[in-house]
């Protein structure tokens, strides 16, 4: 199973940054060292014109030079550093990539991204792009070469936060289905509406999570025929979160894993997953979380290489 990283070097933020920039550098060296089924890449930055199929010109000119308004500046959360910009792009590359490789084998990963707070013309919430969007439609360029119909994208959301920036991009677009299941009273304040938006109260445990899920998921299949799933893996609704809000154990985390990938699995569907959020107050715990979602992937991934053809 292939997996992309953004960079090779730890982005840096000022002393005492609240984003835990260090976990993808962790969660690198862990897979590399515990999951050897998975092959570790740097992903090419995206370019203008890819970008530009959600995003607007002149925002992508303007992250791109350093000329953001300091007010879309401080809802990102980030300093603008040329760096900054160019693991922004990377970072939509990986995801593209991995769609790409999911395409062939079944399932691929995105050691970042999962960047759903980010509109067309503007950032928000630590998300300067938003990969997935951008994936999505470059994925449908794609494959408008060798089909009729266009490719039909689902995004299941699992990070805590609701995925407002894509469900507000595809809002009009009936090729790509946005689901997203979050903490109804966490961070974004405003909401936008998804295809299919599920609101869950602080505190919500491993069962009520699993069960809301599948409930999501078959209301899915029954609106929707996927061709290709993006999936945002947040570890955020891990109870040792210190934004998520959520309780979710391990082992709920674990089962929500699997059952996205035996989902997509058993239809057949290839699927690629981005990291999205996790601020653990130990950042070990969001690590081990999303270590977790890697060796259930390289299971599912197996299967695929294994598949009758
Ligand atoms: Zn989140």
């Amino acid at each position: 199973m292939q997996a992309f990283y953004a960079t090779q070097f730890v982005l840096q933020l000022p002393a005492g940054h609240r984003f835990p920039m260090g976990k993808y550098q962790l969660l690198r060296d862990r897979l590399a060292a515990e999951v050897p089924e998975v092959q570790l890449m740097q992903a090419e930055p995206a370019t203008d014109g890819e970008l530009a199929l959600v995003h607007t010109p002149g925002y992508i000119a303007a992250i791109s030079d350093g000329t953001v308004a300091p007010a879309v500046m401080r809802e990102i959360g980030f300093p603008w550093s040329a760096a900054m910009a160019d693991r922004a792009r990377r970072s939509v590359g990986a995801t593209i990539a991995a769609c790409r490789s999911a395409q062939r084998d079944g399932v691929a990963a995105n050691i970042a991204g999962g960047t759903h707070h980010a509109y067309a013309d503007k950032g928000g919430g630590f998300c300067v792009f938003n990969d997935a969007a951008v994936a999505a439609r470059l994925m449908q360029a794609e494959a408008a070469r060798s089909r009729r119909q266009p490719l039909r994208v689902a995004i299941i959301d699992l990070d805590v936060h609701q995925g407002n920036g894509t469900a507000r991009v595809f809002q009009a677009d009936p090729t790509v289905f946005t689901l997203s299941i979050h903490g109804q009273k966490n961070f974004p304040f405003r909401k936008e509406a998804g295809d299919l938006d599920v609101d869950l109260p602080d505190g919500t445990g491993d069962e009520t999570y699993l069960h809301a899920l599948e409930i999501a998921l078959g209301d899915l299949e029954r609106r929707f025929e996927p061709d290709l799933v993006i999936y945002l893996a947040g570890a955020d609704p891990h109870e040792g979160d210190r934004l998520g809000r959520l309780k979710l154990t391990w082992d709920g985390l674990e089962a929500r894993d699997r059952r996205v990938f035996d989902w997509a699995w058993q239809r057949g569907v290839p699927l690629a997953f981005a990291m999205a959020g996790g601020y653990g107050n130990r950042i070990e715990d969001t690590v081990q979380v999303q270590v977790n979602t890697f060796r259930a992937a390289a299971d599912y991934a197996r299967r695929w290489h294994n598949r009758p053809r």
